[in-house]
């Protein structure tokens, strides 16, 4: 508001009746609070905060716009706020992000946070997805000692996709094929003994040696023993990147030798699927969102709504090393 406007408001107050300032008093107590919301955001270009555009660190201030500061960066001359380059930069009604990351902290499906927080149903999903897209990298960064990787496979989702190249199936419909086909997506879980856990979605059809070493490899630390079953991917990945490698053969009836096992593992992407079963069905290319998000509560349960957004905006616990 121009400061000339301001003045004649505060003029009209002393012209108001007594009902008129009463509804105006109730208007200025109600009023959404977003100062939580910029707070947060603020605070994290403070530690960070070099041009989104070139990476220069020199910028000065340069006005203000929707509650945040904007800067302007000495050498490329662009403007910028703290959340420009991040997945939540232009997205509007601050006030309303923490009763959402709220809802995502609840596992509260699209329609229940659209309800609660107040949005309509299409922008309930376009937030869930702005909100989980950074917080699927919020994943440890090594894995040590006894490591159990193991694969899971669901079958291919186009959800909420218009252009299908096949008959549309029906929600939680079954394979047209039978065993494992190119219409299932293969899901990697490896979690170590201290419970970090990474996932990936390496794509669809069985898991194989390069998706392997592209996921696993730069995770494993130097003392990491791998704990697989007898997939012939992993042996190969294994002797090529010269890893420590126990292999679990249950099929052929095999005993488990303690302590190689993959029941870590194995419980877990029984606790994703069925965490999943509420959201009925999720699209395939919103798979790794679904996986970090899961992944998200069981490192961090109890989060806070301004503990998420951090995460949200790429402030990961694990890079400041707490
Ligand atoms: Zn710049």
């Amino acid at each position: 508001m121009e400061n000339e406007s301001f003045s004649k408001l505060l003029v009209q107050i002393t012209e108001m009746d007594h009902r008129q300032r009463h509804c105006l008093l109730e208007a200025l107590t109600h009023l959404p609070d977003d100062s939580q919301v910029i707070e947060c955001v603020e605070s994290k270009f403070d530690t960070d905060g070099n041009c989104p555009f070139c990476n220069h660190n020199q910028c000065h201030r340069h006005g203000f716009a929707n509650g945040l500061q904007r800067y302007r960066c000495m050498s490329c001359l662009r403007t910028f706020n703290a959340l420009t380059g991040t997945p939540l930069a232009r997205l509007r009604h601050k006030e309303k992000w923490l009763s959402y990351l709220k809802a995502i902290g609840e596992s509260l499906t699209i329609r229940k946070a659209a309800a609660v927080v107040g949005l309509n149903r299409k922008t309930s999903f376009r937030w869930r997805h702005r909100f989980l897209a950074w917080i699927a990298y919020d994943r440890p960064t090594s894995l040590h000692g006894i490591t159990e990787a193991d694969e899971t496979y669901l079958l291919e989702s186009d959800k909420g996709s218009h252009h299908l190249d096949r008959t549309a199936r029906k929600r939680g419909g079954s394979a047209s094929q039978r065993g494992l086909s190119r219409e299932q997506v293969c899901i990697l879980v490896a979690r170590d003994r201290a419970g970090s856990t990474v996932d990936f979605v390496t794509g669809k059809g069985p898991v194989n040696a390069s998706s392997l070493r592209n996921c696993l490899k730069p995770v494993l630390d130097t003392d990491a023993l791998l704990v697989t079953d007898g997939h012939s991917a992993y042996k190969t990945f294994c002797q090529t990147e010269k890893i420590f490698h126990e292999i679990i053969n249950l099929s052929k009836g095999e005993r488990v030798r303690r302590p190689f096992h993959l029941k870590n593992v194995n419980a877990y992407h029984r606790r994703f699927k069925s965490w999943l079963q509420r959201f009925h069905g999720v699209a395939t290319k919103y798979l790794s969102n679904y996986l970090g998000w899961r992944r998200s509560l069981e490192q961090h349960p109890q989060i806070s709504p301004e503990s998420l957004l951090a995460i949200s905006l790429g402030q990961f616990q694990h890079l400041k090393g707490t």
